[in-house]
């Protein structure tokens, strides 16, 4: 993966930026080969002395650009020509605003950057502009009343009681798009423990968002939250961790496949057993005892697993790294590889659809041998308990009474496998949503997202929910200017 550099002088201005030194800039220099408008040296210098003292400003030749700030896909990724290492909500605020007006007035597109895990192809559209990253505000601040806590937007799961299964996305993108996790059965998704924001909208300005302050916008951020504006501060609702939580993965060779797909809470077609084959593996979890846990599993174990493992009395964290979703896992935390993923929602499993992707899977690493190392298929089934108590027309999250989502996600290295693995991709699509029976829409998770949806494949297709949106977004964002990822109004940019 490839930054291409601004000026090799320059690489990293400053990271404390006060006083600002101008850079040794040569107006000559001419870049419009890595940018479409070059920023000069004044927009820097103006917007430096605006920052506070601990932001700091990143060019793309800056090592840490290229290290740091490397994106979980590279397949299609946006590019920026300045990246902002904000501290505070004003320095969100110094860079949208009209104080420095060069963002607004000459057109050039900006983006919020939190945990890089964002994979839609829509982000690649930015081209050139200037990422916001929270990567300094990773702040946590339980409230004195001790059940609600106020944290800043740069944390990422594992920095936290994970909000989400894996450890490296942002809390801040999972929980504007609904996001889920293990811990849904309990509480709800992770969205749902919102209970107030701030946001900075595309003219600078910064709100209060909640239920009694800007509401509809509340309503909005809660599922299509990134179509409107740039969070910088969220509190959250926090619980009594559940100490002792249990596991039991239970690995079976692809022939009993009919009977294991039935009743899970997660379960994982995987891309790879020991000889390589594509093998079926049932991933329970529960926050509790493992011989109430067992119950469960119990009916799977009579099937013959080829491979199985149970644990017991671990905690939270400790269970996810089991799950392979920690940051030393590739698939999960890797960045920089080819990747491409989506999300189909959908009620019940349909064996006949299971093996067929069962069949393309194997088609595909026997194709692909290296792809079949970090792509799996998942079937995601978390606990609902939590999910459908929250009214489903309170949030922009649509689907709610959808217990399982299936996702594929394929990883290589080789630009030139990019056409045929996503046509595999989009024929796994076609099979997963023909799998809910003749005439059901396809039905995607935002944060899954693939990049070429209908706007209500991920908002929802009831009529109202984007009529909403789209009346929110000519308010709050008239101009588009928060329209990289998954747009409401399916212009992106
Ligand atoms: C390996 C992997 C594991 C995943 N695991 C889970 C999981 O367990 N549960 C789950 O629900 N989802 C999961 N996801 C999906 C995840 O929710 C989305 O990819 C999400 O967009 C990632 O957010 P991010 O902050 O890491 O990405 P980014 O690319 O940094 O952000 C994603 C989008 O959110 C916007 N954004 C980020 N921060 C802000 C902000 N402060 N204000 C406004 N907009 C902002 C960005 O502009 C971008 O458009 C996973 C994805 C991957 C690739």
């Amino acid at each position: 993966m490839k930054f291409l550099p601004l000026l090799p002088s320059l690489a990293l201005l400053a990271s404390a930026l006060s006083p600002y030194k101008a850079p040794n800039w040569d107006p000559h220099v001419h870049l419009s080969t890595c940018l479409s408008t070059p920023l000069p040296p004044f927009f820097l210098s103006r917007l430096a002395a605006l920052l506070s003292p601990n932001a700091t400003l990143l060019l793309p030749s800056s090592p840490v650009m290229q290290t740091t700030h490397l994106r979980w896909q590279a397949y299609a990724k946006p590019t920026y020509s300045l990246l902002v290492e904000v501290a505070t909500e004003q320095d969100v605020v110094a860079t949208l605003t009209r104080k420095v007006r060069f963002a607004n007035t000459h057109s050039l597109p900006f983006l919020a950057v939190d945990g890089a895990h964002g994979q839609t192809t829509t982000l690649a559209a930015m081209r050139h502009g200037i990422a916001i990253s929270f990567v300094r505000m990773k702040t946590a601040e339980v409230l004195p009343c001790g059940d609600l806590a106020r944290l800043g937007p740069g944390l990422t799961n594992g920095e936290l009681v994970p909000t989400g299964r894996c450890m490296c996305p942002g809390v801040t993108g999972i929980a504007l798009g609904g996001g889920h996790g293990d811990l849904q059965g309990l509480w709800g998704r992770p969205g749902d423990q919102l209970v107030e924001a701030r946001v900075v909208l595309a003219d600078g300005t910064a709100v209060g968002v909640s239920e009694g302050e800007n509401a509809e916008l509340w309503w909005a951020i809660r599922g299509a939250g990134h179509n409107f504006g740039i969070v910088t501060a969220m509190t959250w609702r926090v619980y009594e961790r559940v100490e002792r939580w249990s596991k039991v993965l239970l690995v079976f060779s692809g022939e009993e496949l009919e009977q294991a797909a039935g009743g899970l809470t997660v379960y994982y077609i995987v891309g790879t057993g020991p000889g390589g084959e594509v093998v079926v593996q049932v991933d329970f979890v529960f926050g509790g005892e493992l011989a109430e846990l067992e119950e469960f599993a119990a009916p799977f174990r009579v099937l013959g697993p080829v491979a199985e493992q149970s644990w017991e009395g671990k905690t939270y964290m400790e269970i996810n790294r089991l799950g392979g979703s920690d940051e030393t896992s590739e698939l999960a935390c890797g960045k920089g590889y080819y990747r491409h993923m989506f999300g189909s929602y959908y009620k019940r499993h349909n064996v006949t659809a299971m093996r067929r992707v069962h069949s393309i899977l194997t088609d595909m690493t026997r194709k692909y041998p290296g792809a079949g190392n970090l792509s799996f298929f998942f079937v995601e089934g978390y606990a609902q308990q939590g999910v459908i108590k929250v009214p489903a027309d309170s949030t922009a999250v649509p689907y709610r009474a959808y217990p399982l989502l299936s996702v594929p996600i394929f990883t290589y290295t080789d630009p030139s496998w990019s056409d045929d693995i996503i046509a595999t991709t989009m024929e796994i699509k076609r099979v997963m949503t023909e799998s809910g029976g003749p005439g059901e829409p396809p039905r995607g998770y935002v944060n899954y997202g693939f990049g070429n949806e209908e706007s209500e494949e991920l908002y929802g297709h009831e009529k109202w929910r984007l009529e909403k949106l789209r009346r929110l977004k000519r308010k709050y964002d008239p101009e588009g200017k928060f329209s990289f990822y998954a747009p409401i109004d399916g212009s992106v940019g």
